[in-house]
């Protein structure tokens, strides 16, 4: 079998499409949505992810400000920027970029974002709403691979699905979006951790495997069902001398080789990335729309 590619890029224009005309629409009314990134030190891979948010958000017209600050910042001072973003009228969503240097405290910062702003979902409040079915905002990386499957028409109902990986970022967001939803259109929901004895055994039960750990290649032909549907979250940067850039980007899963047992897979890069950019965008329209119609 070879597995039908889950086009991220593709499906992540089509998003971003329907982005810019809702945009549109609300300049239309006198109101420009905003996003204000906070980007702390100088790791590439962060500079790199937060360039990318705001070339996308500048192309479907949403007004974005970067905030890139030393990593000498104090706490005090991170959460004084945040609560300036917090009452700023021209920021409708804010997103802090992760991780953050070891002296600030991750969970105050993500607790200081003004929930109704919290573009990325991370809030714990919002964490909540997913959790008991009646979600604000979904974290974007999650939402990114609720929606390719959607879009791609994946049928979930009935069917197992294992998650490797429980971050609260990425794992253990889906497993709680799909633990809430109808049976007869969510799965089961399996989700396994760094200690598992048998990860082999259970990622070759699941119909849907989504993989978010962050070591190269990790998961092999032999520990996926065939047929299974594979998205891989992953993404590492691997010593290439042969490239340019000295580096390859590869997901967590074993690609060339998954793809000849799976029914349908998605490629890294190309893959969930894009997707978790274009819901970033959705949820800062989505944000905008729900403080205009509070006011
Ligand atoms: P974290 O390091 O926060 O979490 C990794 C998770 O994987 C942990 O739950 C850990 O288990 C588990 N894990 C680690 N090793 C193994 C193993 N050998 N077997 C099974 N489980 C294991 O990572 P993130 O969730 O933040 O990111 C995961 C990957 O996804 C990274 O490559 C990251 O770059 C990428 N990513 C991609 C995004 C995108 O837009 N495409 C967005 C966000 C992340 P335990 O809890 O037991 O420690």
């Amino acid at each position: 079998m070879t597995a039908r590619i889950i086009d991220g890029r593709i499906i992540a224009a089509d998003i971003r499409k329907e982005v810019a005309r809702d945009v549109a629409a609300l300049k239309a009314k006198g109101i420009m949505p905003g996003l204000a990134a906070v980007v702390v030190g100088d790791d590439p891979a962060s500079q790199t992810y937060v360039a990318n948010k705001e070339r996308a958000c500048r192309e479907v017209g949403i007004y974005t400000e970067i905030h890139r600050i030393d990593s000498s910042v104090s706490q005090d001072g991170l959460l004084d920027l945040i609560e300036s973003l917090n009452r700023a009228n021209r920021v409708h969503g804010i997103l802090v970029q992760l991780p953050l240097p070891p002296h600030i405290e991750e969970h105050a910062i993500i607790e200081c974002v003004r929930p109704d702003k919290d573009a990325d979902g991370f809030h714990p409040l919002n964490i909540g709403h997913l959790a008991i079915g009646d979600s604000q905002f979904v974290p974007a990386t999650p939402f990114g691979v609720m929606e390719m499957l959607r879009r791609e028409g994946v049928h979930l109902g009935g069917k197992h699905a294992v998650i490797v990986g429980r971050s609260n970022i990425v794992g253990k967001p889906i497993a709680t979006a799909w633990m809430q939803g109808d049976p007869q259109f969510f799965p089961r929901v399996t989700v396994c951790h760094r200690t598992d004895p048998n990860l082999a055994e259970v990622t070759k039960q699941a119909d849907i495997l989504v993989v978010a750990v962050g070591i190269p290649e990790v998961i092999t032909a032999e520990m996926v069902k065939p047929g299974a549907v594979v998205i891989d979250v992953g993404i590492n940067h691997i010593e290439d001398k042969s490239l340019k850039r000295g580096y390859k980007i590869v997901g967590d899963v074993d690609f060339d080789a998954v793809s000849e047992v799976a029914s349908a897979i998605t490629p890294v890069p190309g893959g969930v990335g894009p997707m978790t950019v274009a819901m970033l965008l959705r949820n800062t329209v989505s944000a905008a729309k729900a403080q205009i119609e509070q006011a």
